[in-house]
């Protein structure tokens, strides 16, 4: 293949499991393709049940260990994992870029987003603290302690490739966990990455494994399993319903990212063209690929046409093409499947009186390249105000009031993120309470950091991610009376 590495050992073909890379006991393998250009980059393990159920139960083994350890031990070591992460930040971007096709700039981007959850966290560690409580008797003392909750599975995304890795595993490490983590089939290779860091940075055998192959076979290991306490999800809605009921009879808890379906509304008193340059960060970053994506941009009657025209305009300027080559700002979709739910999208609006003002089609360059979208007159009754796309598509619907959009834009089972754009004081708070979702963004299209909780509400999913919450996941309290003094 033609990635050259400055460190090739970080491109591992082999699934991570108790210190040892290994292949699928049955020696078959999945092919993983650089989606710009259809080309090979390599294969993985094709491994299942009785690979995860090997991973799982040394990951119990090595608890015990790790879990003794000082927080200030564990803090150590991740801060060790992070430096590694950052030092090695151009071959984890090229990987990224390979396997998931996003640019470059945005690849070096979740590089550094990603590593700052393993820094975060291992500081976390750090603060991990009980209470004491006033006690209801004269000779007993109440102690509430916070414990690892104990062996974790994780699954992941194909859309963050490092950092949805990073913002599960920082935490359960931090907090005394080992994990077993299960990458998407189609961006095996940077969690194998980070897999070999880890390993350099001393996390001990067992502590952290990575299993690649079939994803029906190692989620029913990981769900029914009962040594797995906890699982950490991050996917589609429908394959999360699927892992909390698989879930239920043995009762694991549960952190849940799901799917959203958000809405970008831009009030008439906005400056417009800070709209236009937050609607373009929010709807186009990764191909429009991210959870957190603008779905639906709702614009006030009195300034529709106006920002319609100017994001037309900012929309032309895109460029697409293979995101390892400069200056590239739109990379391919991650496959075929994407790219057909987009032409779905795009026709249903046009056949039901959408005006397509920009793209509407595939790309030129083939592959799964798809042109940068804009519809006008976009209504509720098209696919696009109930569906998440996930893909270059920016729907433009119309509102009149204040009321009516707020109900419009909680009009979804969804509830990720939400974003707006106005300077009326009055109306920012009106509206960021008015809004059923777990991020508001206000007067951004950018959101996320390891600092603020990340997470949604109603169908988007259970917990939060990053913040100094974020732990509390991987954490179960115990109450101690201390009696009979
Ligand atoms: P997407 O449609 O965006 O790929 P998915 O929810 O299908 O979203 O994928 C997210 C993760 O869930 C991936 O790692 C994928 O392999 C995994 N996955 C998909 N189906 C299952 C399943 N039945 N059991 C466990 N994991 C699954």
């Amino acid at each position: 293949m033609k990635l050259t590495l400055k460190d090739p050992s970080l491109l591992r073909q082999q699934a991570y499991i108790d210190g040892e890379w290994s292949d699928a006991d049955g020696g078959a393998k999945l092919a993983v393709t650089n989606p710009a250009t259809g080309e090979q980059l390599g294969t993985v393990p094709l491994t299942g049940a009785a690979e995860t159920r090997r991973a799982i139960a040394a990951a119990n083994a090595a608890w015990p260990a790790w879990r003794k350890k000082s927080a200030k031990a564990r803090a150590a070591v991740l801060r060790k994992w992070n430096d590694l992460i950052l030092e090695n930040a151009e071959d984890l971007a090229q990987l990224m870029t390979a396997e998931q096709g996003k640019p470059l700039a945005e690849s070096r981007g979740e590089v550094a987003y990603g590593a700052s959850f393993i820094e975060w966290f291992g500081e976390e560690a750090k603060r991990i603290a009980g209470e004491t409580l006033a006690s209801p008797w004269p000779d007993r003392r109440l102690l509430v302690t916070k414990e690892p909750i104990g062996v974790c599975a994780a699954i992941t995304p194909w859309n963050f490739p490092i950092a949805m890795i990073t913002r599960k595993v920082g935490p359960a490490l931090a907090a005394g966990c080992p994990m077993v983590l299960k990458p998407a089939e189609s961006t095996p290779y940077c969690a194998l990455a980070l897999a070999v860091l880890a390993e350099r940075a001393g996390v001990p055998a067992g502590v952290f494994s990575v299993v690649t192959g079939t994803p029906k076979d190692i989620g029913a290991e990981m769900t029914s399993n009962p040594t797995v306490r906890k699982l950490t999800f991050t996917g589609s809605t429908a394959v999360g319903r699927l892992l909390m009921e698989q879930s239920a009879k043995t009762i694991k808890k549960l952190s849940l990212e799901l799917g959203g379906n958000a809405p970008f509304i831009v009030f008439d008193d906005a400056d417009l063209d800070a709209a236009v340059e937050g609607a373009l960060a929010s709807k186009y970053r990764n191909a429009g690929q991210t959870c957190v994506c603008a779905n639906r941009i709702y614009v006030q009657d009195g300034v529709y046409e106006q920002f319609a025209e100017k994001l037309v305009a900012a929309v032309a300027k895109l460029k697409v093409g293979n995101g390892a080559d400069e200056g590239v700002t739109q990379g391919p979709l991650i496959d075929e499947k994407a790219v057909q739910k987009v032409e779905q999208h795009v026709a249903d609006a046009l056949a039901k009186g959408g005006r397509l003002l920009a793209g509407g089609k595939r790309h030129a360059l083939g592959h799964s390249f798809f042109q940068p979208t804009v519809i006008a007159d976009v209504t509720s009754d098209m696919l696009v105000a109930t569906e998440e796309t996930f893909g270059p598509l920016a729907p433009l619907f119309r509102f009149k009031t204040d009321e009516e959009v707020i109900a419009l834009a909680n009009d979804t089972e969804f509830g990720l993120a939400s974003y707006f754009y106005s300077r009326d004081i009055g109306r920012i708070w009106r509206v960021a309470e008015g809004l059923e979702s777990g991020m508001v963004g206000v007067n951004t299209g950018l959101i996320s950091n390891e600092i603020a909780p990340f997470g949604g509400v109603k169908q988007s999913g259970l917990g939060r991610e990053g913040s100094r919450h974020g732990i509390d996941d991987y954490l179960v309290m115990k109450y101690v009376c201390l009696g009979g003094l």
